[in-house]
């Protein structure tokens, strides 16, 4: 992209967050979700032959819509709900140990996925994609750690031949003990 194209879509971007009443800070925020959400929604779709309806506990379709239209009709709640997406400024309670977090409460038809500050740490775009895949869990099929990261890991493998490791917290959260398994 030329200098003159990249000014003249900076500047776009500029006046489309002062539209919005976004700061420059959160638009660039915001653009790092949807690229996390849609790299997560490219590697879920490719790893979707593998899998069936349900897979370790998560149902296929909800999952899909969940992580694509935000907005799936849960089995687990038994209602439809929206997926929000709260970006939290303060590295404090739950923020202090994760990226991000789901509240496992229902408000107003909707199930929470807390964005934290180090979710935007600089360089963590692969981090990013496998968070929002994680956390898609969670939102579909509830709170079991082992649960989340055996899917998550199940889908990396299926897409990409690999998965991101997750050593430390599978045992930190005693996995191995757990119905969940790793690929291999
Ligand atoms: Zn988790």
């Amino acid at each position: 992209m030329s200098r003159y194209l990249a000014a003249v879509r900076g500047f776009a971007a500029a006046a489309i967050a002062l539209l919005l009443g976004l700061t420059p800070a959160q638009a660039q925020q915001d653009d790092m979700i949807e690229n996390a959400l849609r790299a997560a929604a490219r590697t879920f779709e490719r790893a979707l032959p593998g899998l069936d309806a349900v897979s370790m506990g998560v149902p296929t379709q909800e999952y899909h819509d969940a992580l694509v239209q935000r907005r799936f009709a849960s089995s687990l709640w038994g209602a439809p709900l929206d997926v929000q997406l709260v970006t939290n400024e303060s590295e404090r309670g739950l923020c202090s140990g994760f990226a991000a977090y789901v509240t496992p409460a229902i408000q107003q038809g909707a199930v929470s996925l807390v964005i934290c500050p180090r979710f935007f740490s600089p360089g963590a775009d692969e981090l990013r994609q496998t968070t929002m895949l994680h956390e898609m869990v969670h939102v579909v099929a509830g709170t079991n750690e082992c649960q989340a990261m055996a899917f998550t890991a199940r889908i990396q493998k299926l897409a990409t031949g690999s998965f991101q490791p997750v050593s430390d917290y599978w045992t930190r959260n005693k996995c191995n003990a757990s119905r969940y398994r790793l690929p291999d």
